[in-house]
């Protein structure tokens, strides 16, 4: 289960204050040498786990906690609050262009999750905003993306816009943003070539198709399950391409969740959604708050 070893380790670390009537300045040092080890451990960055250490120390080091006949609860209010603060606070909805049609560009590296995602989300619009998004099949690299994106649209019925792999990219989502105005589509969404890791032709074709589509949003999914990596690449996404936000996948599975606390932290762009299971109805808005107390147990 994802977040298993972090939840557990953060209930042990405070737990032990428990037992404790009051509390001295010394335990909470303690507690928060574990808290940081299980952060560390959760493939939570580096300097996101530092910074989030150092303001839950001062707090908890406040007289109002020392002086609390229950610090335990205390720190654990703390921590959550500040857990809830370094994921963004709040949810942050998809934006939305004031003319149709929104033009949603989604970006991530191969087997991420992008093209379930799309078709998750261009769904999810339609069921809940009796929207008409247009898919628009731009991965011209590996000839199975355009078939499945095309399977996914026959299943969900939603209109998926190809032309196969022998035209660029560029051309592909000029054309489908034609075909999606004539046919007064109010979203779009670009489903972009993935590479296994960062390079430089990739960011370029990707670069010239924002510049053609100027996107309302250009989501990067990203695979929480990699770790500290995922936390990497949406920096280099985002330096390159300047990213509006994050959908982290594959929550349901085995992750340690470290993506989920350090990308906001280190990108300031805020996860809009997260995926959490194959099927397209797992696909849920990034609540910090509730996101906080799922990690807290
Ligand atoms: P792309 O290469 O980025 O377009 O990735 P795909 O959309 O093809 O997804 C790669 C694999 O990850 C597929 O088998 C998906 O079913 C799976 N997948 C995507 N999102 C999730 C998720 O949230 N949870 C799980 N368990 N699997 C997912």
């Amino acid at each position: 289960m994802a977040f298993e070893g972090l939840t557990e380790r953060l209930q042990n670390a405070i737990g032990k204050l428990r037992r404790k009537g009051k509390i001295s300045e010394s335990d909470v040092k303690e507690v928060m040498r574990e808290i940081r080890l299980a952060l560390l451990e959760a493939d939570v960055n580096f300097g996101v786990v530092k910074d989030f250490v150092k303001t839950v120390r001062g707090r908890a080091v406040g007289a109002e906690v020392l002086e609390s006949l229950t610090p335990a609860q205390q720190i654990v209010k703390i921590v959550n609050e500040e857990l809830v603060k370094v994921m963004g606070e709040q949810a942050v909805p998809l934006n939305k262009s004031p003319k149709i049609p929104t033009v949603i560009m989604m970006v991530g590296l191969q087997g991420a999750g992008k093209t379930t995602t799309a078709s998750k989300l261009a769904l999810k619009l339609k069921n809940e905003q009796n929207a008409r998004p247009l898919m628009i099949a731009a991965d011209v690299y590996r000839p199975a993306a355009i078939d499945q994106l095309k399977t996914l649209g026959a299943e969900n019925d939603l209109p998926v816009f190809d032309m196969g792999t022998d035209v660029s990219p560029v051309k592909i989502v000029e054309e489908g943003l034609k075909v999606a105005e004539e046919n007064k589509n109010d979203y779009v969404f670009i489903d972009t070539a993935g590479r296994l890791q960062i390079d430089e032709k990739l960011m370029q074709e990707l670069a010239d198709i924002q510049k053609l589509a100027s996107p309302d949003e250009v989501l990067l999914t990203v695979d929480s399950m990699t770790g500290q990596n995922a936390t990497e690449v949406a920096e280099g996404f985002n330096e390159q391409l300047n990213i509006t936000g994050v959908i982290l996948t594959k929550l349901d599975g085995d992750t340690r969740g470290g993506a989920a606390l350090s990308i906001r932290a280190v990108t300031g762009k805020p996860i809009k959604f997260i995926g959490q299971g194959e099927k397209m109805a797992d696909l849920d808005v990034f609540y910090p708050d509730r996101m906080a107390s799922r990690i807290l147990g």
